[in-house]
């Protein structure tokens, strides 16, 4: 019966030994799998359809279809299409050769974080930090920056907001702008955002302008929040950001059309342009009140060329629902031909408004036009800014520009130009999901850490440590 239950006992205790090293291998396989920042694949917008490229003995390349080195020395080259491959060109212009490529242009030092190369023609920066895939398709060069996450966001946080924040009291505004930075390169890496990279380097993604984009505050914003990331049930957030909100937040699907839950739409006192907590070191963003003159012989076309219907002549424009923020669900559009609803953020694009936080009214002030026949083509402007001012009318009279008037250049006089428009009037500059970044600089100003602000600007979410 001892022996029995002995037995008993140990093959238990053996089960639960067996289920503890499970348990600490899966726990050690987990920690190795993410001790490093992932690595990043970033297009790099470039100028033309060459590759101007230069480095120092810290690199070299490879040519990944035959995994050889090129054996090209140091210095610069313009690496162009030719015959489906990469023709590569020393500085004199003569051809080092051609490649089919991919080429991988790779540090080789001990110390391959430090190392730098130039790419002299890209669109956001100059000096990369990493290696570079080349490869050659339709008819041009391709570059993409290969480097690890952290490295990556050196270059994306001063892209994104303004590092001298940092010295005014934003330091926690640049951290938590960092973590919403990583969290989006994370959230987007698996997603087939683009053909073979991760992210673009520019606006459709985050800017990402290079090393020489980094700052010594930006660094530190990334260096202190490193490897966190927003989570929603322990996956990484799809976390939106944006400059300013007009002093209140908006859920996802009020501006596109998916819901996500870990989003809220509340009054933000630290966005809001009356500055409703009276705080005494407040600061208004630029386009914290902003407004936007749009002609109506032009809506017409406008909204036509947008896609959304030619409406005829405009009879008349308002909005016809909002949001709780205020916000406009639907603006329409009535004319002679048709009526054109826009819906969320359709009127903000098809008209260029800053934000969806608006109100709209018929310009009932006359403006003054300038209208135009230079060789027959006739050309009309619109200059608020010109009403009040006297010019010099023909050669000796002075006259005052008021509404209605006009004043010709040119060739040839035209009639009065009927002037009447509708004044956008809002508030805020973006889409108001998530982070606004004017009101992460208020927060950090007034004091607040950039768990807290994160906190607030998205609510449902978790800050998680990745690696
Ligand atoms: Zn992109």
């Amino acid at each position: 019966m001892f022996i029995i239950r002995w037995r008993f006992c140990s093959m238990r205790n053996i089960i639960y030994m067996l289920f503890f090293i499970f348990i600490v291998l899966m726990f050690c396989r987990a920690t190795a799998y993410s001790a490093e920042p992932p690595e990043m694949r970033i297009g790099i917008t470039l100028s033309g359809k060459a590759l101007e490229l230069s480095f120092d003995g810290g690199y070299e390349i490879m040519n990944l279809n035959t995994g050889a080195s090129l054996q090209l020395s140091p210095g610069r080259y313009k690496l162009v299409f030719s015959q489906g491959g990469i023709k590569i060109l020393d500085r004199a212009g003569d051809s080092c050769g051609v490649f089919k490529g991919p080429l991988y242009l790779a540090p080789i030092s001990s110390q391959p974080s430090e190392e730098s190369f130039c790419i002299h023609n890209a669109v956001y920066g100059s000096e990369y930090r990493g290696a570079l895939e080349i490869s050659a398709s339709g008819g041009e060069v391709k570059a993409i920056n290969v480097l690890d996450l952290e490295s990556y966001l050196r270059a994306v946080v001063p892209e994104e907001m303004p590092s001298s924040w940092g010295n005014y009291g934003g330091m926690e505004a640049l951290k938590s702008q960092a973590v919403a930075a990583r969290s989006f390169a994370l959230y987007n890496q698996g997603l087939q955002r683009h053909d073979g990279y991760h992210l673009c380097d520019a606006q459709h993604c985050q800017y990402y302008g290079g090393k020489s984009k980094e700052t010594d505050n930006t660094d530190s914003a990334v260096n202190q929040t490193c490897g966190e990331v927003l989570t929603y049930n322990g996956s990484v957030i799809e976390p939106h950001y944006c400059a300013s909100n007009g002093g209140y937040t908006e859920l996802p699907q009020n501006v596109w059309s998916s819901a996500l839950p870990y989003y809220k739409s509340v009054h933000d006192p630290y966005d809001d342009p009356d500055n409703p907590l009276g705080l005494n070191n407040y600061i208004a963003h630029r386009y914290s009140t902003w407004e936007a003159s749009i002609p109506l012989k032009s809506l017409g076309s406008i909204l036509a060329a947008g896609g959304y219907g030619n409406p005829g002549d405009v009879k008349r424009i308002y909005v016809a629902s909002t949001y709780e923020s205020g916000r406009v669900e639907e603006l329409r559009v009535e004319g002679t031909h048709r009526d054109v609803s826009l819906r969320k953020l359709d009127a903000r694009s098809a008209l260029g408004l800053r934000s969806q936080l608006y109100n709209v009214r018929a310009e009932s002030e006359p403006r003054v036009w300038i209208a135009s026949a230079v060789n027959n083509i006739e050309k009309k402007e619109c200059f608020p800014e010109l009403e009040g001012k006297w010019v010099a009318s023909g050669y000796t009279i002075n006259k005052m520009l008021t509404g209605e008037e006009f004043s010709v250049l040119g060739d040839g006089v035209k009639g009065e130009v009927p002037c009447l428009g509708y004044i956008f009037s809002g508030q805020g500059w973006g889409h108001a999901v998530g982070l606004s970044q004017n009101g992460a600089y208020n927060r950090s100003r007034a004091g607040h850490s950039y768990r807290d602000i994160l906190s607030f600007y998205y609510p449902g979410a978790q800050i998680t440590t990745c690696y």
